[in-house]
């Protein structure tokens, strides 16, 4: 469900120069649509995981979060200001950054914002250190449209748990597939200024976030507390809600019980659910992905579902998706505009 950079360096040409010169221009169009999708198809393949191919940038920092997470085993920098500013910056980056802004909101139009409300939620999102509100978006759509068939960025199904959790991050994946990412699955966003402005800006808030721990905690306590800060309130965060994120991708579609007859192997798991602030309802939001509650069950608690009715409720989050289709959906049906040639040749 997340990436921290899918767009690094640049590739060959899709469409190679001239053969379209002799064809219709639908036929151009289909041809190049049908070139983009294999290409799509390959970038997310666990073929591109070698060691030539591996995206440093993404691999190193991951690897770097979580042994910083290791420096909360040493007690002198334990505080419990810091396990605090931990817990906090959980739900604030992982349940309104994420699952609210660049899931519910963003991925799926399950409401609408109003602009104070919007910036919040991306900004919150990108202090998940989880990428670009619109990779992660496009990224994500992609899942939806080939949940558990060839082409979904991290199928637990046709690869294995490894693979969908964590592994599908590594592999390196060009400027020409983000390209293709972008026009196909956000089209809607991408000129719209404010992702413009995430996009070129993700990166400084989540390094910036952590200095201002480290100073704020030096200012506070000495050295000690801002090195705490730092370890919990980034690491040992960011570590937490990444696993917990990435256990949709995995858990998910995996253990746990059905609903919904959909096409994919999503699965209802109430661990995931309380990790992932509700997002472990999983069979029931692929089932019915732009609805905005992702509990269906009376116990099937959604904790980001209740920040969406506050939201609501003062004013913030309006026209919000809260009523189940009649009869039995699925996820064909919100996402049948997604990726057509028609909707996605440029
Ligand atoms: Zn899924
Ligand atoms: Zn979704």
């Amino acid at each position: 469900m997340s990436t921290l950079s899918v767009a690094l360096n640049s590739a060959a040409p899709i469409l190679p120069a001239g053969e379209s010169a002799s064809l219709s221009p639908a036929e151009a169009k289909r041809q190049t649509f049908q070139r983009e999708t294999n290409a799509l198809v390959s970038a997310f393949h666990r073929e591109q995981l070698r060691l030539s191919n591996v995206d440093w940038v993404v691999t190193l920092f991951l690897i770097g979060v979580h042994v910083g997470a290791l420096a909360a085993l040493v007690p002198a920098f334990f505080s419990w200001s810091g396990l605090a500013i931990c817990l906090v910056m959980h739900w604030v980056t992982c349940s309104i950054g994420i699952c609210l802004g660049f899931h519910r909101y963003l991925a799926h139009k399950s409401m609408k914002l109003k602009a104070p409300a919007e910036f919040i939620t991306m900004m919150c999102g990108c202090l998940s250190g989880e990428g670009s509100p619109l990779t992660w978006a496009a990224t994500h759509r992609l899942h939806h449209q080939k949940s558990d068939q060839e082409g979904d960025p991290h199928s637990p199904i046709r690869e294995d748990g490894w693979w969908a959790h964590i592994m599908w991050l590594f592999p390196k994946r060009t400027t020409e597939v983000s390209r293709i990412l972008m026009r196909r699955y956000v089209p809607e966003l991408v000129d719209r200024p404010i992702m413009q402005f995430f996009e070129k800006t993700f990166a400084l808030w989540l390094w910036g976030g952590g200095l201002v721990l480290l100073a704020a905690g030096w200012a506070t306590g000495g050295w000690q507390l801002g090195v705490s800060w730092l370890v919990w309130g980034m690491c040992v965060r960011m570590v937490a809600a990444y696993h917990s994120t990435w256990f949709v991708n995995s858990a998910t579609h995996l253990w746990g019980y059905r609903n919904y007859d959909t096409r994919d192997q999503s699965r209802n798991l109430w661990w995931v659910a309380i990790l992932a602030y509700g997002e472990g309802w999983h069979n029931n939001h692929h089932a019915h992905p732009a609805v905005a509650p992702a509990g269906h069950k009376w116990w099937e608690v959604d904790v980001t579902w209740w920040s969406i009715r506050l939201l609501r409720a003062i004013g913030q989050a309006y026209d919000v998706k809260d009523k189940l289709p009649q009869g039995r959906g699925a996820d064909e049906t919100d996402m049948a505009e997604i990726a057509r040639p028609e909707t996605a040749a440029a």
